[in-house]
């Protein structure tokens, strides 16, 4: 077997710990004489499972206990929708932060429900800032605020947490939940989908605060309510019991390092590796945010000759280092370090790096 360093940005790099117990509990989990998969999601064994998974993750997460957790289907992108579907509560308009690839693609949906208001965008820095709440001009009736803490594609990410008063604050941390500490208090919703941070693709958790439950439009199908999903522990329909139970290894494993402040020192050193890594590479290498804004799980970046982009790319992959390539819409390089990848791939990516440039600068 050769496992390779994995810099995919999603599906993304799992613990190999997480997976080697999955593989050691494929065929029977515990004493249930089947697999996972095989077994009722309203058993008692799945039950149990669902519950410690979210207990695990109120833990990590610190979540209030008046916040209900969700675990839905459809990823992120379903939340584009539900959220205004279940937010607006008869307001007419929404406040959209517009940082990038990903909150445009929210606010493109949401347009289908609501008017979108542009609160603040950093297009004009061509995504490579977030905008300072002092700039944000947020409309007077709006439901809610949706921003995104992580910008996955651009590699840009908002280090601080908005403060939006009475307005609830939605966040889509898809690429950044589970990779620090953070105030769940300060936020409305928080949704993300499970493929980066969480666990294997299929499942995406919501955070809901309670007072938001209850105002979903009459015509939203019962799936996509927040209150229904609340009131049947997410388990109005079939629920995603593999991932599920992938998940709740993850967290296990989250725990056992020491919790997310631990994560969060682990995930700062990466990311200062591969930037001091860039920065120091005299151009050969550049990364176009602004350096405050700068994302400790996707970090994008440029080789000056580009037609060097093939190679580099190639003999990365001969190196164990693959899936580097950034996303279509940007060029360039992409690194996902997420929480799973370890220290040791951050470590011989910038080795690769350094010798790479010696070899051709
Ligand atoms: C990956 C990603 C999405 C899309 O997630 P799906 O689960 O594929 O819908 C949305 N937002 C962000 C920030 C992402 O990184």
């Amino acid at each position: 077997m050769s496992r390779v360093y994995n810099f995919s940005a999603g599906p993304g790099v799992l613990p190999e710990t997480v997976l080697a117990r999955a593989r050691d509990e494929l065929l029977e989990w515990d004493d249930a004489g089947a697999s996972v998969m095989e077994i009722s999601h309203r058993s008692k064994d799945f039950l149990g499972i669902a519950e410690q998974t979210e207990n695990d993750l109120r833990v990590l997460l610190g979540v209030p206990e008046h916040y209900k957790v969700l675990f839905l289907q459809g990823g992120a992108t379903l939340q584009f929708a539900m959220v205004p579907m279940n937010l607006l509560g008869g307001k007419k308009v929404a406040d959209y932060i517009n940082t990038g690839h990903w909150s445009r693609k929210a606010m493109a949906e949401a347009e289908r429900f609501t008017n979108v208001h542009i609160g603040a965008t950093s297009e004009d820095s061509k995504f490579t800032t977030v905008p300072p709440q002092s700039s944000w001009q947020l409309h007077p009736d709006t439901a809610y605020v949706h921003f995104t803490p992580n910008e996955t594609i651009g590699g840009l990410e908002c280090h601080w947490t908005p403060d939006t008063g009475d307005v609830p604050l939605v966040a889509d941390m898809s690429s950044t939940i589970l990779s620090r500490p953070i105030d769940v208090s300060k936020f409305g919703v928080i949704y993300a989908g499970a493929q980066k941070n969480i666990g294997p693709a299929g499942v995406t958790v919501v955070i809901v605060r309670e007072d938001l439950l209850g105002k979903t439009a009459a015509s939203a199908p019962s799936l996509f309510d927040y209150q229904k999903q609340a009131e049947n522990g997410s388990m109005m329909n079939t629920a995603p019991t593999f991932a599920w139970y992938m998940s709740g290894l993850v967290f296990e494993w989250l725990k056992e390092l020491g919790g997310l402040s631990v994560m969060a020192e682990i995930n700062e050193r990466k990311a200062s590796k591969l930037y001091a890594c860039i920065d120091g590479s005299a151009g050969f290498y550049k990364n176009q945010i602004d350096p405050t804004c700068r994302s400790r799980m996707n970090v994008t970046f440029t080789l000056a000759q580009s037609q060097l982009d093939a190679v580099f790319l190639k003999r990365a992959q001969e190196a164990g280092l693959v899936a580097l390539k950034g996303h279509r819409s940007v060029g360039g390089m992409r690194a996902s370090i997420y929480n799973a990848m370890p220290e040791k791939g951050v470590d011989m990516l910038v080795d690769f790096m350094v010798s790479f440039q010696q070899r051709h600068a």
